[in-house]
């Protein structure tokens, strides 16, 4: 059972506890969220004189301001009383066979009262503690507050009543959706800080855990009302479950009806920062070569066999246009070390290629035949007709049960060609895909945006980005304030798969026998949906 702000009122709680059992059964034990104490701390005096006796264990948490009622027990948790015990400020512990998370404290923006506020160095603790990929999630977290982002992906129908976002944001706190999304709850009880109402959430998905996470579980909140409110605002919820440590993790993966998407992706990975004092980002891996991204061609001689005459054409036209820069560049057609064997198809200002070290055996690049360093150095018509491949390649794809996956890093090194990567992956895993991006862009600190269809590239950013085309046919771009590892797109991909492995391209290199195979079927498979150009 799970109890609301008791407020001192024990008596009353635990009078109504006993008539609930004596209906009911036993019940294993009893949680208390919010504010536990009165004014002071008198009501406990009869239990800790055996006066009288707490019918069952009883676990809290506390506000901090409260610390001094705790009396002679440690603010970082003990017994009270035979049966009575306060949690302490934040961690898990394992309670009749249950694991449970809780965290202390609100959020005191003001910082007039800092007593009461998290403490973000050891929330951070426990947080990395439950960072490795055995960690299946706790069965109950209690806190005092509500995540904030809570309400994301929720219809309105669906959110509380008579609270506007505007209150709403108020009592969400970004700390306890840190913990919230690392510690991957099943049943999530909290208090409300300001309005005291009962709220039950539509279940949600959790996100992954650790890289390549393949299942998720589902999260459901609650929040509670005030013991014995005069609003009629439920307080007490009391359920049985079956520890996760020993539940069947089939049933754990188990999706209720109305299940919404994960609403604290912002949040996971995320290490906790004191919002008023954030130190200074992070600084990315910087120390990766450009060779960790994904290039075409090798260090190898190219052989060009018997596609050179084909595709000569092109190459002295590209050859005349940008001349000596051309010689060093992997993706200039013109260039001395271009590997023909790769090429799948040829169009006026692009040529489709598989990808060295793909993904899969279906990874492509859309590159153009002369030296552009980005999509937004394209001239109109160029532009056009990238968008003509891209169609072409998401019919083709679709025609295999796949949806393509576009991206490009415009990073500029010396020298950059552009070259758009296309990923296909299983249909049914398109609208996981942009989740990916934006859960791998958390942890190199990206702020996606959405581009507005129709409006030129350029014209919506200047500089470094990251752009993505999802398969519903939006586009999604971050701005690059600084180096990300080139292999970003691969990993947000491979993550999505399940392979954090694939990554790497160089260790995904297949042999160049492979490589003509794949470009053969590619080429049989597409000529069909070869637009004319
Ligand atoms: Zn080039």
């Amino acid at each position: 059972m799970v109890c609301g702000d008791v407020k001192g009122q024990l008596d009353q709680l635990f009078e109504r506890v006993e008539g609930i059992i004596s209906t009911k059964g036993n019940f294993a034990c009893l949680f208390c969220v919010g504010k536990f104490f009165d004014e002071s701390n008198s009501f406990l005096t009869p239990y800790k004189n055996a006066l009288k006796k707490v019918p069952l264990p009883t676990y809290f948490i506390s506000l901090a301001q409260d610390e001094e009622l705790l009396g002679d027990v440690d603010v970082n948790g003990g017994q009270i009383c035979p049966n009575l015990f306060y949690l302490g400020k934040q961690g898990i512990q394992e309670i009749q066979n249950l694991t449970v998370g809780y965290i202390s404290a609100i959020y005191d923006s003001t910082k007039k009262n800092r007593t009461m506020d998290y403490n973000y160095e050891e929330i951070r603790g426990v947080i990395d503690r439950v960072k490795h990929s055995h960690f299946k999630g706790v069965d109950i977290l209690l806190s005092n507050e509500w995540p904030k982002g809570l309400l994301n992906s929720l219809s309105d129908e669906a959110c509380p009543k008579g609270i506007s976002m505007l209150e709403y944001d108020d009592f969400g706190a970004e700390i306890v959706s840190q913990m919230t999304a690392s510690l991957a709850p099943r049943y999530h009880f909290s208090s409300t800080p300001t309005k005291k109402i009962f709220y039950e959430r539509q279940p949600y998905r959790n996100g992954p855990q650790f890289p390549g996470q393949r299942k998720f579980s589902i999260s459901r909140f609650f929040s509670l009302g005030e013991a014995f409110n005069n609003k009629k605002q439920r307080f007490l919820y009391a359920f049985s479950l079956d520890p996760i440590t020993t539940s069947d993790p089939e049933q754990l993966y188990q999706v209720p009806p109305h299940t919404t998407e994960f609403p604290l992706i912002k949040y996971l990975w995320v290490a906790p920062e004191e919002p008023a004092t954030k130190k200074q980002k992070t600084e990315v891996d910087l120390s990766k070569s450009r060779f960790d991204g994904q290039f075409m061609g090798d260090e190898r001689k190219p052989n060009y066999a018997q596609n050179r005459k084909r595709f000569t054409d092109n190459r002295e036209t590209a050859k005349l246009t940008t001349g000596a820069r051309a010689e060093q560049c992997w993706f200039c057609m013109a260039s001395a070390v271009f590997e023909y064997h790769l090429i799948v198809s040829v169009a006026k200002h692009f040529y489709l290629a598989i990808a060295k070290g793909g993904i899969n055996d279906s990874h492509l690049l859309i590159s153009p035949i002369k030296h552009f360093p980005s999509q937004t150095t394209l001239p109109p018509e160029a532009y056009e007709e990238l968008v003509k491949w891209m169609e072409s390649l998401e019919k083709f794809f679709m025609s295999r049960g796949e949806v393509a996956v576009f991206f490009e890093h415009n990073y500029p090194v010396s020298n950059q060609h552009l070259h758009i990567q296309v990923v296909p992956v299983e249909a049914r895993e398109k609208n996981r895909i942009r989740e990916s991006f934006v859960i791998e862009g958390t942890r190199v600190k990206l702020d996606w945006v959405p581009v507005k269809l129709g409006v030129p590239l350029v014209k919506q950013i200047d500089g470094s980005y990251f752009w993505v085309r999802l398969p519903d046919g939006s586009q999604i771009i971050a701005r690059l304030e600084k180096k990300i590892p080139f292999s970003f797109g691969r990993r947000a991909i491979a993550s999505l798969l399940g392979h954090p492995e694939l990554e790497d391209w160089k260790s995904c290199v297949q042999p160049k026998q492979e490589e003509e195979k794949m470009t053969m079927q590619l080429r049989e498979g597409f000529k069909q949906y070869q637009f004319k150009s």
